[in-house]
């Protein structure tokens, strides 16, 4: 199980992605901030977010 917090990456937001398939997980916070707060993060970038938490 893996997750991106969107409040751990400084948003004043309660979106939370996560699943066993990091990909999706990645790709699901990705559309996200796109979506809702204009940031656009590569793959790569949130795929080292993932890994720094461990
Ligand atoms: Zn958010």
């Amino acid at each position: 199980m893996v997750a991106l917090i969107c409040k751990d990456y400084g948003f004043e937001c309660e979106f939370i992605a996560r699943g066993s398939d990091i990909s999706k997980v990645i790709e699901e916070y990705s559309k996200h901030s796109a979506d809702e707060h204009g940031i656009e993060y590569s793959k790569e970038a949130l795929m080292q977010f993932i890994i720094r938490k461990g």
